[in-house]
C-alpha cells in the first residue's frame, strides 16, 4: 500500500497575493526539514502540500512527527494512496483504517471530488464508503456533527484516504516574517521566547554572552543543548558567542554596584545590534517579562532599550512566570533551563540594583567606561557554530 502525507496550510491561506510565496517557503521548510527521513516529491495545490515518499526506505512515521513541528501547518494527516475506481476505495478504507475506526463509536464520511471527471458525485462516493464500513464494522454509527473520526475521500490526481487530522504547529513558516536576533541565555524564558517568534514566521539567529571562567564550560553547553530544542520547531540556528569577561569585570571595577545590571545590559543591547547589522537581522529577541526582576521594571526596560537602533521584541512581557514554563515543558526545554550552572547575569549580581533607574544617572555611572573599545574587542571575538535539533551541527 502506497502512503503519504497530506499537510494543509496555515494562516498563510489568508495572505492574498502572497500567498505563493509563503507556500513556497513552507514546501521549502519541509523539504528540508524531513531531508533525513529519505527521498520525497512535494505538490502544492489547493491549500494542500501532498509529501509522497520515492523510496521504499523513506520514514514517513519521522517524517510525520517532524511536520507536526513545522509552523505554517494548520493540519496534517497521513493517507491511503488508491488508484480512482471505487471498488479499490472499497477495499481500501476499512483496511488502512482499521485500528481507528475500530476504536471509535461514531462516523461520517466526506467525499471531495476535485477531478470532476470521476464517475461518482461525492454525495455518491460518500454514501458507498459509509455503506462499506457499517458493513465491516457494525459497532459503528453515523454522527454528522461530532463524529470521533471522520473519513475522508479525496479525488485528486489519485484517490486519497485518511480519518482524522491532525493538529499542525499554526503560526507561520519560519523565515516569512526574516530574520531576528535571539538573546539566549541558560534560562527558562529565552528559549521559550524563541519559540514564540519562530512561530510567528521569524528565522532565529542566536546570541550569547559567555564569561569565562567565571561562568564554565558546561554553562555554554546547556545554551546549545536548549537552542537544539528550539530548533525542533525553527530549524537551524547559527550561534554567536560573545566574550562578555573583560566588559563585567570593567563594569565591576568601575561603576557603582547598583547599576551593575543595567549597564551589562546596555553592553548587550549595543553588541547585539552589531551583530544583528553583520547577520541581517531586523529584531532582538529577549526572554523578559514585566517585574520578574530588578532589570525588568518598566523604566529598567527602558533604559536598556534607549541603546538599541533594532526593535525588541519581549514575546515573555506580560506572561506569568507559570505559563512562561507551560511552553517550556511542551518544548522540551524546562528539565534543561533548570540545571545549576551559573549564567553571565548572575556572576556579579548587585545585592541592591536600582529598580528605577533613570536614563541620565545610568548614563553618567557608565560614562568612565571606554563603551566604545570594549564592544568592538567583544565583537571582534565572536564566535559562531550552527545548531540543528540533533545537537552542534559539523559545517
Ligand atoms: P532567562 O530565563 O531567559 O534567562 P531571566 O528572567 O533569567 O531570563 P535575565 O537573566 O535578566 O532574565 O535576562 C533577561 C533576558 O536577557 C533573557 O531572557 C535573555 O534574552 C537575555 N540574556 C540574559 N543573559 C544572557 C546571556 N548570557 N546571553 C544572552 N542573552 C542573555
Ligand atoms: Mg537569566
Amino acid at each position: 500500500m502506497k502512503e503519504i502525507i497530506l499537510i494543509k496550510d496555515g494562516e498563510l491561506a489568508l495572505k492574498g497575493l502572497n500567498r505563493s510565496t509563503f507556500e513556497d517557503m513552507l514546501v521549502k521548510n519541509i523539504r528540508w526539514r524531513i531531508k533525513p527521513f529519505g527521498s520525497f516529491q512535494f505538490k502544492k495545490s489547493q491549500s494542500t502540500v501532498t509529501v509522497t515518499p520515492l523510496d521504499e526506505n523513506a520514514d514517513l512515521d519521522a517524517a510525520a512527527d517532524e511536520i507536526s513541528r513545522v509552523f505554517g501547518i494548520a493540519g496534517y494527516s497521513r493517507a491511503a494512496v488508491a488508484e480512482k475506481d471505487i471498488d479499490k476505495i472499497l477495499a481500501l478504507a476499512p483496511v488502512y483504517l482499521k485500528d481507528q475506526l475500530e476504536e471509535a463509536e461514531t462516523f461520517k464520511v466526506e467525499a471531495k471530488r476535485s477531478d470532476k471527471k470521476f464517475p461518482l458525485t461525492s454525495p455518491e462516493i460518500s454514501a458507498m464508503v459509509g455503506g462499506k464500513i457499517l458493513e465491516s464494522f457494525p459497532h459503528l454509527r453515523v454522527n454528522v456533527k461530532n463524529p470521533d473520526i471522520t473519513v475522508t475521500v479525496e479525488i485528486r490526481d489519485e484517490a486519497y484516504i485518511r480519518g482524522n487530522q491532525l493538529k499542525g504547529a499554526g503560526g507561520m513558516p519560519v523565515g516569512s516574517s526574516g530574520r531576528g536576533l535571539l538573546l539566549i541565555s541558560g534560562g527558562i524564558d529565552s528559549p521559550v521566547a524563541g519559540y514564540m517568534m519562530a512561530k510567528r514566521g521569524i528565522d532565529l539567529v542566536g546570541i550569547h554572552f559567555a564569561s569565562p571562567p567565571y561562568t564554565s564550560l558546561r554553562s555554554e553547553q546547556k545554551v546549545h543543548d536548549l537552542l537544539s530544542k528550539v530548533a525542533r520547531y525553527s530549524g537551524r540556528i547559527w550561534l554567536h558567542t560573545v566574550p562578555f569577561t573583560e566588559i563585567q569585570e570593567m563594569i565591576r571595577e568601575k561603576c557603582p554596584e547598583e547599576y551593575f545590571t543595567i549597564i551589562m545590559r546596555r553592553f548587550m543591547m549595543r553588541i547585539s545590534c552589531m551583530l544583528a547589522e553583520t547577520t541581517d537581522c531586523h529584531a532582538l529577541i529577549t526572554g523578559e517579562s514585566v517585574a520578574q526582576v530588578a532589570s525588568q521594571t518598566m523604566l529598567a526596560l527602558g533604559c536598556t532599550d534607549a541603546v538599541a537602533n533594532q526593535p525588541v521584541f519581549r514575546p515573555c512581557i506580560g506572561m506569568d512566570k507559570e505559563e512562561i514554563i507551560r511552553i517550556s515543558r511542551k518544548i522540551e526545554t524546562f528539565d534543561i533551563s533548570i540545571q545549576p550552572f551559573e549564567d553571565c547575569c548572575t556572576v556579579f549580581t548587585p545585592k541592591h540594583p536600582k529598580t528605577k533607574p533613570h536614563l541620565p544617572d545610568v548614563e553618567a555611572a557608565e560614562s568612565v567606561l571606554d563603551i566604545e573599545g570594549l564592544c568592538k574587542r567583544a565583537f571582534e571575538g565572536i564566535t559562531r557554530i550552527a545548531i540543528n535539533s540533533s545537537g552542534v551541527e559539523n559545517v
